[in-house]
Order: structure tokens, then sequence, then C-alpha cells
């Protein structure tokens, strides 16, 4: 069992609707060391790539992806939620559903910071149905850069959103899977 698991078992809660809860370290307050644990070991399974940028989607992926980019030695840049549909050519545009929420928002990137001179690594907390990731993949292959991988910290393996990304060819590295998880006895069951 890795760190990422071992918090997860100690401190995560699982609630009804397919929803862990992992306020205490992860999405209010954030355990830095933690991160940085994480930001290694992705560094170790994208050793050889090269990567200039990492992207992620505010707010949860920001944290995480600061102490990836220290690895990296690279820039963060993070697509913004945005309600607006007024949004001038200066953007890309990706539509996502919350998973957590329910809503639809627009995430946008700005065409300053991602261009077809681009290696994206795209981080982000969890990986539900693959919304937020499909939004993102789609922010960069409309500005023409190249994805490298994609570092997830917790992929719920019993919903759809590994396998999809995991089918489009991409090199997605999650750090804990969770198989199955019971909201009842709050048991958690991680893929080998
Ligand atoms: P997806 O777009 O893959 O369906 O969902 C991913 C996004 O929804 C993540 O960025 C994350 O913010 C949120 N999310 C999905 N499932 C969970 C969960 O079980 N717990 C928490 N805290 N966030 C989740």
């Amino acid at each position: 069992m890795n760190v990422l698991e071992e918090r997860i078992i100690k401190d995560g809660i699982v609630k009804e609707g397919n929803v862990l809860k992992v306020d205490s370290f992860l999405n209010h307050q954030m355990d830095i060391q933690l991160f940085d644990d994480m930001a290694k070991e992705w560094s170790k399974r994208f050793q050889g790539k090269t990567i200039n940028k990492i992207l992620t989607i505010e707010a949860s992926g920001i944290g995480i992806a600061a102490a990836v980019a220290r690895q990296f030695n690279a820039p963060v840049v993070f697509a913004k939620k945005s309600k607006s549909i007024n949004i001038d050519g200066e953007m890309y545009v990706a539509e996502v559903e919350s998973f957590t929420h329910k809503t639809k928002n627009q995430v946008i990137v700005s065409k300053k910071f991602l261009s077809e001179d681009d290696h994206v690594l795209i981080v982000d907390d969890f990986l539900a149905n693959g919304c937020a990731l499909q939004g993102l993949i789609s922010i960069a292959g409309d500005a023409g850069a190249t994805v490298e991988g994609i570092g997830i910290a917790i992929e719920k393996g019993f919903q759809v959103g590994g396998q999809i990304i995991r089918n489009l060819g991409y090199q997605l590295e999650s750090l804990a899977i969770v198989d199955a998880m019971d909201a009842e006895t709050g048991e958690i069951t991680f893929r080998q």
C-alpha cells in the first residue's frame, strides 16, 4: 500500500452517491508533504518524457499541480471555471459537467498560456466519469499542444473515466485506484 492509499484509509470518508471525501488532506486542508511525495512518484512514472507545462483545473487540482511543477521545473496553467457565455476569441473553451455538483461549467484557458509548442502533463485530484479530463484534453488539442501524460491522485475504478481515457491511448498514472467503496461500512478496496 502506498502513502496515498494509507492516507485514504486513515482519513478518507465514504459518502453516499459514490463520493469519497478527502477534505482533511487533499480538497480543503492540504498536506503539502503528501503532495510532494505524490509529485516525486509521478516524476518517476513519466521519466524520459519532455514536459514543459502542467495543466490542471481549478480548484482542487491547483495545489497538487504546484507540487508537480516543482519536480518538472515547469509552470502550472489551470483551467478556470466560468459561467459566462460571453467569451472572446482569446480563450480556449470546453464544457465540463461537475461530478460533485452536477452542474455544467465552461472551463477556459487563455490562448496566451498554451500553444503548439507545449508538451503537457495533465494533473487532477480525482477521476470519476472523465468529464474534467476530457475537457482539459480538448483544450490541449485546440491549442495544438501535446498531452504527454495524465497524473491523477485518486481514480474511482468502478466509474468509467479511467477506461475511456486509457482507451484514448494516454499514459494515465493514478496513484490510488479505488475499486470499491461502501458508504455503510466505510470499507475501501484498492486495485492491486
Ligand atoms: P469526472 O469529471 O471525472 O467525472 O470527475 C472528476 C472531478 O470531480 C474531479 O476534478 C473532482 O473535483 C470531482 N470528483 C469526482 N469524484 C469525486 C469524489 O469522489 N470526491 C471528491 N472529493 N471529488 C470528486
